[in-house]
């Protein structure tokens, strides 16, 4: 029956149109629940004559209508008597040029399978923000009902230039969900410009959400750095999946206990800064001086790793500017990990980096890093990254 309305919506809706299909559930009386199954199109809608006479045999509502479209007219009938053999009922509601629904209900015995919606184990739901932007008022929907249910926050929006303004004045999320195809722009160009044109926003975790062919929509977004492809229909269990899969626990964790009250715990410990602009080294100094860690400053990665190496007992976590005069990051960071130490093999290395590339990241790892902030420096996230491998 669902297959048949479907089709039909499909058949008399123009290519712009919307068809949805929904379930409710009406009631249960004595373990025998009452369900309600909608399907709604915006197509070219049927005339209330016409609608009285559908659900009769070899009906059509034009006679022209079989010419145009095809089909015997029987469709509804057969889908009636299925309807009535259930115990339920189907009816119609529509108008002409604007769309139709079909709706019909149906009894069936309570089953015993578990909510699809799944939880979010172990997340502090009030640390996540999400943005979602999509063209589809049920997906942004989809959105907004999740958000409530687990206290997220999260901003929905359809256009792709409001969804920037939003990241541009400051929106820290945590995840990004975008549609290819958004009205006012390529999705696509929306995740290039949050991941690699506003440098100073945090590196986000930019989901894709597509109808296309996502075989072909990974290889055209090589480079970009999205971290996965949603198929849609796009259903809220989906979403919830997603959100546990990329919101890495320890990190929000760690995020929430090292916030500025937090911060006088680093008192005693000792932090090498690697950064050959001075203005940058100052710029550290001020935001972690409530901290009162100790910090020594090298000018470039030679100098950092002569400090290290001089004395290696004495550093807990080294922080280093990537591009450096004289030796850069990568290449101090190897030459430490090298060094006859287990000490150096083990101490924190987190680059500071303005670049948000994916690659880039990965050339810190790759060089021995343990991880990476964005630059300009935003103080939480700095905090959060002393919080994790200092106090490990
Ligand atoms: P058919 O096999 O010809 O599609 P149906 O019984 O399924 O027969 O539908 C009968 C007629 O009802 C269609 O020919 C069409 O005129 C009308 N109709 C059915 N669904 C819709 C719809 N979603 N929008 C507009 N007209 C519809």
């Amino acid at each position: 029956v669902i297959s048949n309305l479907l089709s039909n919506a499909v058949k008399f809706t123009p290519e712009q149109g919307n068809i949805s299909l929904d379930t409710h559930f009406i009631k249960e009386e004595n373990g025998i629940c009452t369900i309600q199954i909608e399907v709604t199109d915006t197509g070219i809608g049927i005339s209330e004559e016409q609608q009285a006479k559908l659900f009769g045999s070899f009906q059509q509502a034009e006679n022209s209508t079989s010419r145009k479209f095809g089909g015997t007219g029987l469709g509804l009938a057969i889908s009636k008597r299925i309807v009535e053999m259930m115990d339920g009922e189907i009816w119609i509601e529509s108008e002409l040029g604007k769309g139709s629904t079909f709706a019909f209900t149906i009894k069936a015995e309570r089953g015993v399978s578990e909510s699809e919606m799944q939880s979010l184990p172990n997340l502090n739901s009030q640390k996540i923000r999400i943005l979602a932007v999509d063209g589809a008022t049920e997906v942004r929907e989809h959105f907004t009902e999740i958000a409530e249910r687990f206290g997220l926050a999260c901003d929905v929006t359809d256009s792709g230039e409001e969804a920037c303004a939003l990241v541009r004045q400051g929106g820290s999320y945590n995840i990004c969900f975008v549609d290819w195809n958004l009205p006012d722009m390529d999705g696509m160009e929306f995740s290039r410009r949050i991941l690699n044109v506003y440098s100073d926003a945090p590196p986000y975790i930019v989901i894709m959400i597509s109808s296309a062919d996502l075989i072909s929509l990974e290889n055209e977004t090589k480079g970009v750095g999205i971290d996965k492809f949603l198929q849609k229909p796009l259903f809220p269990s989906a979403i919830v999946d997603t959100i546990n899969e990329y919101l890495d626990v320890d990190k929000l964790i760690a995020m929430e206990e090292s916030s500025p009250e937090h911060a006088e715990h680093f008192a005693g410990y000792h932090l090498l800064l690697a950064e050959d602009v001075e203005i940058n080294r100052e710029i550290v100094l001020a935001l972690l001086e409530p901290t009162q860690l100790d910090i020594d400053c090298a000018e470039n990665g030679a100098e950092a790793l002569k400090m290290y190496s001089e004395s290696p007992d004495k550093y807990d976590m080294i922080f280093m500017d990537v591009q450096m005069p004289k030796m850069d990051g990568y290449e101090a960071t190897r030459r430490i990990r090298a060094m006859d130490s287990p000490k150096a093999k083990e101490i924190p290395i987190v680059a500071m980096t303005a670049n948000v590339f994916r690659e880039d990241i990965e050339n810190c790892i790759a060089a021995g890093m343990n991880d990476h902030v964005g630059k300009p420096l935003d103080l939480d996230e700095v905090l959060a990254k002393l919080h994790q491998y200092i106090r490990r």
